[in-house]
């Protein structure tokens, strides 16, 4: 076996085998609870490990979190005081933006490259789209028409309490990002529980949040799996909000856990999002999308173009030229240069992607390319597309977060639409078309919180991201994002016998 470690830096691999503590009360403790590997999935080599919190090491963090946010010295300090301490951060993550992306790469298997040129400086960013609004968190006033009466209205925004802010391994580093820094502009604490497949970029992020100055408290992070330690934050009636990235099945036993504090949820869910490709588009161009929306991560994106509706007339050409981008793409370690898209994040995924194509050419779904496990060591799938006209099998119809794409004909628009929308997911979509008023008239009716033109899966911090249907409840990015950490508080006054 090779081992990755051998090409990271000193700094990184020091990183990787020391032992990991969770980060309570502004001290860094080694928990007590179960051991769990930290596996490179790229090699499936055993990198490291880390001891999962306890029920009473979860307890002392919610505690923690609490007890900062009850004496206000986050929430109390000046607005611009936060943003730049905000800015601090991703000033430092921009300074160890290699050891982040190496570590991204390490335990989640995404391709150097694409840790290094996107995940570091985009999470970096959101740090810094967040800094701008701590200063920019307002209320109103209105005059109120009760007769008789001189008063006067207003409305205050106060941050929600405590969060709880759980992640998945599919983008570690950017989805705490997400989280953290909304959070913290608008002033709450929080109890962070990244995925237990994918910790290191984390650690090191609340890490250099601890540098960059936030204070003792504010943030604090437990490790561990989501049905000991992920639940507890559901539960806890502690915690005010939590805002959670994952599974709709997590998000179903995330709802039963808050229901007996009604606390508040954000849930950032999956999807089964549509390529729409019309026969006016630029061809190439749209195959290329369709190709970066379903291979890149390999697939392990809640955004993911996994449903590819290409018009009946250009549906050989389209498909062909998908089925020959995706032989030609280089898999690989996450490490080597020429990698073009990385392992599965683990055994059991790997064994679900495959279960999938199985089940689905059962159901008669047809393998254009692909459709196999590949590699000696590490998890690797093939880059594989999928024809399924009748649209009944398993990979039409539920999340495969795999390099997995459907492709199907489409008639007309109006097929298009009801094959777009067939579906219990409703995360985002892409279309594909040079006709400006069929583009209009197609984006207004796909049901997606995100359309793409022409591009599919570009995010910005300035445009809110969530799901239609079961993708979700919110919205992240943007002031919805930053809303979504906030309470709304109406003051009325009497001013006739001041
Ligand atoms: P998951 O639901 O298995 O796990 C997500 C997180 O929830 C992990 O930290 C996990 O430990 C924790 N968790 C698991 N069970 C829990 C419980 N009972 N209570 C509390 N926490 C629990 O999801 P995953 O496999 O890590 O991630 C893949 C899923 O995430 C896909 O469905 C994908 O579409 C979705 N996703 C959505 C978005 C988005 O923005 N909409 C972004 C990325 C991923």
């Amino acid at each position: 076996m090779t081992s990755q470690l051998n090409e990271v830096s000193a700094p990184t691999r020091k990183y990787v085998e020391r032992t990991h503590h969770i980060l309570i009360d502004g001290v860094w403790r080694e928990p007590t609870g179960a051991l769990v590997d930290i596996i490179d999935p790229s090699t499936a080599e055993r990198i490291g490990g880390f001891y999962s919190a306890t029920r009473e090491e979860v307890n002392d963090a919610i505690a923690a979190a609490r007890g900062a946010f009850d004496r206000g010295n986050w929430r109390g300090i000046a607005p611009a005081a936060r943003a730049k301490i905000l800015w601090r951060i991703a000033d430092l993550m921009d300074k160890n933006a290699q050891e982040l992306a190496e570590l991204e790469a390490l335990d989640g298997g995404k391709p150097l490259a694409a840790a290094l040129n996107g995940e570091a400086p985009a999470a970096a960013e959101a740090f810094r789209y967040h800094a701008g609004w701590c200063t920019k968190i307002e209320g109103r006033t209105f005059r109120p028409s009760i007769p008789g009466l001189d008063l006067e209205g207003s409305t205050r925004l106060e941050p929600v309490g405590v969060a709880g802010l759980i992640t998945p391994w599919n983008g570690p580093l950017v989805m705490a990002a997400w989280k953290l820094a909304p959070a913290l502009a608008a002033g709450c604490t929080v109890v962070l529980k990244p995925a237990e497949n994918t910790v290191l970029s984390t650690l090191r992020l609340v890490e250099l949040i601890c540098e960059a100055g936030v204070p003792n408290g504010v943030v604090n992070i437990v490790l561990g799996d989501g049905a000991s330690v992920g639940s507890i934050l559901g539960e806890d009636s502690r915690i005010d909000k939590v805002s959670f990235t994952g599974s709709t099945n997590t998000a179903r036993s995330l709802i039963d856990a808050s229901k007996g504090n009604l606390k508040k949820l954000s849930l950032e869910l999956g999807g089964k999002s549509p390529v729409i490709i019309f026969d006016d588009a630029n061809i190439d161009e749209a195959v290329n999308g369709a190709a970066e929306g379903i291979f890149s991560n390999a697939g392990q994106v809640c955004v993911a173009g996994s449903r590819v509706l290409v018009h009946r007339t250009i549906y050989n050409r389209v498909v062909e030229a998908l089925c020959d981008k995706a032989r030609n793409l280089k898999v690989g370690r996450s490490m080597a240069p020429d990698t073009q898209m990385g392992p599965l994040i683990s055994a059991a995924h790997r064994d679900s992607v495959e279960g999938y194509v199985v089940k689905a050419t059962s159901q008669g779904a047809e393998i254009l390319c692909g459709g196999k496990r590949t590699g000696d060591e590490g998890y690797y799938f093939e880059p594989t597309v999928m024809a399924d006209e009748k649209t009944q099998s398993c990979v039409w119809s539920e999340e495969v977060f795999g390099p997995v794409a459907v492709v199907t004909p489409f008639d007309d628009e109006d097929d298009a639409l009801r094959l777009a929308n067939d579906s219990d997911y409703g995360l985002a979509a892409s279309v594909w078309t040079e006709n400006a008023s069929r583009a209009q008239r197609v984006m207004r009716k796909v049901r997606a919180g995100i359309v793409w033109l022409n591009c599919h899966g570009i995010p910005d911090m300035a445009m809110p991201i969530g799901g239609y249907k079961q993708s979700g409840w919110g919205r992240e990015h943007g002031w919805k994002g930053v809303e979504a950490y906030l309470e709304h508080k109406s003051i009325m006054q009497r001013i006739d016998n001041i």
